[in-house]
């Protein structure tokens, strides 16, 4: 008979849902676990799917987030297709929709989030591509061959990520974006404007303060009408105007929501039974000065580990610091903490153009770097903020001035 009671039940089989199983059996949970996920396929990573994954579709990088072995092994009851229609806090029971109901003694919100879709006439068609799912890129892989130009709704990574990736193959991109700036939302204006003038270098051609006023579908493929009276003509539309929290479930049963589901620096939701992770959470992050809510694996990950060591008798507050990367073409973007209005942008220059930092300043404090190619001057923040070294922002805009002998003690007080 199908097991209908457990331990632990997690809602979402994406990075965080994933991690937190793993990590219980890594710290000796014994307790049973249910991992039920609305998407058929086994667990898979994401961030291939906008990189090298549509590229090389033929010969497939591995994209398992675990072989399936691993569930069996570790006891963990992956129920795939299934999806948690209803979550009943008194009897502490999930109804599946499958028709079963399974309970649980602690229940953990891993839902992630979903594409956003602006209500314009049009974006809703069948033909309208997206990239958040396996599924969804294995249709942009599908529609490749018959795709000269195709039209990306958003400048946020995915749309951005996805334009290399179309103009690598040869295809005509046009990146409609309707902030000023690109990426406006997590980086700083030397970055959003050396990324413009990177993407219009590959050869795409960006249409900034615009938005897409309606798409009409016909046989010779879409046209887009855009806000400032112009249009765009393609074989094809990517819809990429960022995402909306799975929060629906957890607002129904009386959780707390706000732009995501609103957790304490425990990541526990405010009934004691329930933990919420990565995407779906909105979590007070110190870091970052409130309540945040990332879209970013780093945070689904520990956010995941955080929980296990609670549940296994080890609580600590969670307060990692965040941080992202994004490749675009021979662009790799890394980011540690975030930009946020009112910090002091101090500009350090790589060897050349195709490299450069921006760190961050709150006061005289160091809270957050951007890098374009220069991965030494991210992970040396990443060791800086919270070591207790300083780095004057003088020294940082010195390109001269050595980051790694300041962390290893070398530099001369
Ligand atoms: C194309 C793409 C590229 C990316 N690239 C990067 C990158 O380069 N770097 C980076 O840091 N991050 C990247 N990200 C973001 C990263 O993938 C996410 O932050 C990460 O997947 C979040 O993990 P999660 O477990 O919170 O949610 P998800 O991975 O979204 O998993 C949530 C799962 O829950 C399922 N679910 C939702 N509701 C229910 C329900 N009611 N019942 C059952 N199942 C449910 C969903 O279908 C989904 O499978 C990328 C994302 C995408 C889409």
């Amino acid at each position: 008979m199908t097991q209908s009671s457990f331990e632990v039940v997690i809602i979402g089989a994406g990075h965080g849902g994933v991690e937190l199983a793993a990590a219980l059996r890594q710290h000796k949970y014994e307790g049973s676990i249910a991992l039920v996920s609305d998407e058929p396929d086994l667990p898979y990573q994401r961030p291939p799917l906008s990189k090298d994954y549509i590229k090389r579709a033929a010969n497939t990088p591995a994209l398992v987030l675990k072989p399936e072995s691993f569930f069996a092994d570790n006891a963990v009851d992956l129920r795939l297709g299934v999806r948690a229609e209803a979550v009943n806090r008194e009897s502490r029971s999930v109804a599946l929709s499958d028709g079963s109901s399974i309970s649980y003694g602690h229940l953990v919100f891993a839902t992630g989030a979903r594409n956003r879709k602006p209500p314009v006439p049009g974006l809703d068609h069948t033909n309208i591509l997206e990239l958040r799912t396996l599924a969804d890129a294995n249709r942009i892989v599908q529609v490749l061959p018959n795709t000269r130009h195709i039209a990306v709704v958003g400048g946020g990574f995915i749309g951005l990520e996805a334009a290399s990736l179309l103009r690598g193959m040869g295809i005509e991109v046009d990146v409609v974006e309707m902030a000023p700036r690109l990426m406006q939302r997590a980086v700083t204006e030397p970055m959003s404007a050396w990324f413009l003038g990177h993407h219009e270098g590959e050869g795409s051609k960006v249409h900034l303060s615009t938005s897409v006023a309606a798409v009409e579908h016909g046989s010779a493929g879409a046209t887009v009408a855009l806000s400032n009276g112009g249009s765009v003509q393609a074989d094809a539309v990517l819809l990429a105007a960022g995402v909306q929290p799975n929060t629906d479930l957890a607002e129904a049963c009386g959780l707390e929501v706000a732009n995501g589901i609103v957790v304490n620096e425990h990541l526990m939701t405010n009934d004691p039974a329930i933990s919420a992770i990565g995407d779906c959470a909105a979590y007070p992050s110190h870091h970052l000065g409130g309540m945040a809510r990332l879209e970013a694996v780093q945070n689904a990950v520990d956010h995941a580990r955080c929980v296990a060591e609670r549940l296994t008798g080890q609580p600590k507050p969670y307060d990692a610091l965040p941080w992202f990367w994004s490749i675009q073409g021979a662009a790799r973007l890394q980011i540690a903490g975030l930009s946020r209005p009112g910090l002091t942008e101090i500009v350090r220059k790589g060897a050349d153009e195709s490299r450069f930092s921006v760190f961050l300043y709150d006061g005289g404090e160091l809270v957050a770097v951007e890098s374009v190619n220069s991965p030494a001057d991210h992970m040396a923040v990443r060791k800086l903020i919270g070591s207790g070294i300083e780095l004057t922002p003088e020294q940082a805009g010195d390109s001269g001035f050595d980051l790694k002998a300041l962390i290893s003690g070398r530099t001369a007080a």
